[in-house]
């Protein structure tokens, strides 16, 4: 079994690793970095739910979990490296105002300086205007 735990848990590393290889790339939407982190831990309370279910389990009935309590700790432990990846890059590209530079807070919808939106995409993708 424990040639299964590796490849799982592979599979989320090199998910994470994939995340880097992003970031030298192109700009990652920060909206979308945070609604990842926010996926990712919404899966690890899903898996120590799962967790806590096994143990009981174990304790309760005598059944042994053992592999499959370590298999969802290793899966977690990788989800954390992950949202920290994804956090240090959200911290890398924000939150500059695409306008004026001025540093923000993550959460900032508008510059604290010069009140543009920071919702835009910072890669410069501009709203259209549309004349009429
Ligand atoms: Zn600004």
């Amino acid at each position: 079994m424990s040639s299964s735990i590796f490849d799982t848990v592979k599979d989320v590393v090199s998910d994470a690793a994939h995340v880097v290889a992003q970031k030298s790339g192109e700009l990652i939407d920060v909206s979308k970095t945070k609604y990842a982190i926010f996926e990712l831990k919404g899966e690890i309370r899903k898996l120590y739910n799962e967790i806590g279910k096994l143990m009981y389990q174990s304790f309760a009935d005598g059944v042994d979990n053992d592999d499959d309590i370590k298999l969802k700790c290793g899966i977690i432990k990788a989800k954390y490296a992950k949202i920290r990846i994804l956090e240090s890059n959200a911290e890398d590209i924000e939150f500059k105002c695409p306008k004026c530079g001025s540093p923000n807070d993550a959460d900032a919808e508008y510059c604290s300086s010069c009140g543009a939106n920071m919702t835009v995409d910072v890669h410069g993708a501009v709203e259209h205007e549309e004349d009429e």
